[in-house]
């Protein structure tokens, strides 16, 4: 697709003079999670070309060197922001926080990802970013992409919600709508074969994941919250689609490990149907687990991934599920109490019940929820 001349609402003037993002200085290639080839930094929307070779796809993660400091341990130093500080930790009971990502600018942790992805694509050449969302990951693309004078092409499903809908129009993004999952997905492969523009979400099946630079920008929550939290946590929990946050949730806490010696804590994927709990029970991580989503749309999806199955079983975590009525309870009990995040955040306060009732997670077990996002959106 040919590249379109930027309209105002695309250009502001503080960009205008934006210097590109530096790479940081430590970082050394890519490497597979599941086979650990690697492979020079470039954008790899297949992920590992090994894996892809054998048809059993896996995303990469970047390596850096090993004496690097934290700072230099992201790709873009500097990326996302740090004038934005860092999202609130909220004392919610006795050793157990909340991590409120739904305060970022679109409203959800997305914003981490997209803040470096266009400053990759910006740095790169990149005249565009596509990506694959009706919701939160789509939002938080539009925006960074317009601050950075990029454009924005979002396939999403036609049932998006009219707030969201409408959210991509004032944001300038190229909004297409499909009914269809499989033309909603060759519509981004179509996209990806453009050089021009940056393909951030998954293209392949079996799916990978998004963007591996995009990922890195989630290892700040680990970081903010080895700050704010005084003990060591012993428990983190996090919704989970195909497990991009999780997974840079992950690699934070493997790098302070490795910085500081700090223990890594479980990390805990929370899902609306047994689809990574499947494959901790042997199923393979390449099937399909058709399962009913209900409005859980941020976490829905009939697939799960490497990385997904890599969080919890470098942390010795779990897979969680909550249906979407345990959700939607949940839902309706904290917007009682004030309080304004999306069904698929508020399952993270359904797991916390049920690791409990489990055993997992014991009454003086130091616990962060991951809340990721607003309600605003209507999703
Ligand atoms: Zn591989």
């Amino acid at each position: 697709m040919a590249p379109t001349t930027a309209h105002p609402g695309q250009a502001p003037d503080r960009n205008a003079g934006r210097p590109k993002a530096e790479r940081s200085p430590a970082l050394l290639d890519l490497e597979c999670i599941q086979c650990g080839a690697r492979h020079p930094v470039a954008d790899l929307p297949r992920g590992c070309p090994v894996c892809d070779a054998a048809g059993r796809n896996s995303n990469m993660f970047c390596r850096y060197a090993d004496e690097a400091p934290l700072a230099e341990r992201v790709p873009y130093p500097g990326i996302p922001d740090p004038d934005q500080g860092p999202t609130p930790l909220l004392p919610w009971e006795p050793n157990v926080y909340v991590k409120n990502e739904a305060v970022l600018r679109t409203g959800s942790h997305k914003d981490r990802f997209a803040a470096v992805v266009a400053a990759h694509a910006q740095a790169a050449g990149y005249r565009a970013v596509a990506l694959g969302s009706s919701g939160n990951a789509g939002l938080a693309m539009a925006a960074y992409a317009a601050e950075a004078g990029l454009r924005c092409t979002v396939a999403a499903f036609e049932w998006l919600p009219e707030t969201t809908r409408r959210f991509f129009t004032d944001l300038g993004a190229d909004l297409r709508t499909f009914d269809d999952d499989r033309d909603r997905l060759r519509c981004i492969r179509d996209l990806a074969d453009d050089p021009e523009t940056l393909t951030v979400s998954n293209i392949t099946d079996p799916v990978v994941g998004s963007h591996p630079l995009g990922i890195e920008g989630y290892k700040h929550i680990a970081w903010e919250i080895a700050d704010q939290v005084p003990e060591d946590v012993d428990h983190v929990v996090v919704p989970s689609s195909r497990g991009d946050l999780a997974w840079g949730i992950c690699l934070g806490f493997w790098d302070l490990h490795q910085v500081t010696g700090r223990p890594v804590p479980k990390l805990h994927l929370v899902e609306p149907f047994p689809r990574l709990s499947a494959v901790l029970d042997g199923a393979a991580v390449t099937d399909r687990f058709p399962g009913d989503h209900g409005r859980l749309s941020s976490i829905a999806g009939s697939s799960t991934t490497v990385q997904a199955h890599r969080a919890v079983t470098l942390t010795g975590g779990t897979a969680t599920v909550v249906p979407d009525d345990t959700a939607d309870t949940y839902y309706r009990l904290l917007c009682r109490r004030g309080h304004v995040w999306e069904r698929s955040s508020v399952t993270v306060f359904a797991a916390l019940a049920s690791l409990r009732e489990k055993g997992v997670v014991r009454d003086d077990s130091v616990t962060v929820l991951v809340a990721t996002s607003h309600f605003f959106k209507g999703l």
